[in-house]
């Protein structure tokens, strides 16, 4: 599961440079806090993954911003995969080995993979910093804006298995084929999985290093739950 901390996140002035879509001061309010693996995950990243990692001694990955939670026989070894410039790495393993994705009460906005597929489609990245004991670092490849993330859906609707979990909408795909659906898209129209909204940074700053002179286009909203 993803165990982000947002909080860890940093400002330094060696990420302002165009194409970077980072702020030319630090934000308002800005006060980082080092990572270390006992960090609470973020609660923009929901009450699953903080349950997962303080109740259920799940293993943990060390990147300051991007870390995983595993359990299981090849949680060390998955989790090891991770680097400060490949933070998708324990995606990629859980593909090789032949993972699903399971989307809790969430939409393809959250599904963190797709950031991997983006990646291995030669997609535009930023840098972005975090703090750590040791000081602030620089971290690369990590994916910026999910909001268009839904235009996949229909694309893998062959693909997912659905159930109730209570109220919650629960969603199951096989990595490795939406992973090169995903691929494929972004591959073959670099707007693709944008978001549209107008003040996004991040989108567009993709979309003019990888489209210059095109416009980012509109999505329809994502579908309703059946
Ligand atoms: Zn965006």
């Amino acid at each position: 599961m993803p165990a982000f901390t947002y909080q860890c996140g940093a400002w330094s002035p060696a990420g302002v440079f165009p194409g970077n879509a980072y702020p030319p001061a630090p934000w308002p309010g800005y006060a980082p806090v080092p990572f270390t693996p006992a960090e609470p995950v973020h609660p923009d990243i929901g009450a699953i993954p903080e349950t997962f990692r303080r109740d259920f001694g799940a293993l943990r990955g060390d990147h300051p911003t991007l870390s995983f939670l595993a359990a299981g026989p090849d949680a060390a070894a998955i989790l090891a995969t991770q680097r400060p410039d490949r933070p998708q790495g324990p995606l990629a393993a859980l593909r090789d080995l032949g993972g699903d994705v399971l989307l809790l009460g969430v939409d393809h906005r959250a599904n963190t993979a797709l950031h991997l597929a983006e990646l291995e489609a030669g997609r535009h990245t930023t840098v972005r910093h975090a703090l750590t004991p040791a000081g602030i670092v620089a971290t690369r490849n990590g994916g910026g804006c999910s909001d268009g993330f839904g235009a996949i859906e229909p694309r893998v609707a062959d693909l997912t298995r659905e159930a109730r979990i209570g109220a919650a909408r629960a969603r199951r795909l096989p990595l490795r084929p939406l992973l090169e659906r995903a691929r494929a898209l972004v591959a073959a129209d670099p707007l693709a999985l944008l978001c549209d909204r107008p003040g996004c940074a991040h989108c567009a700053a993709v979309a003019t290093v990888d489209a210059p002179g095109r416009t980012r286009p509109v999505h329809p909203p994502p579908a309703a739950p059946a």
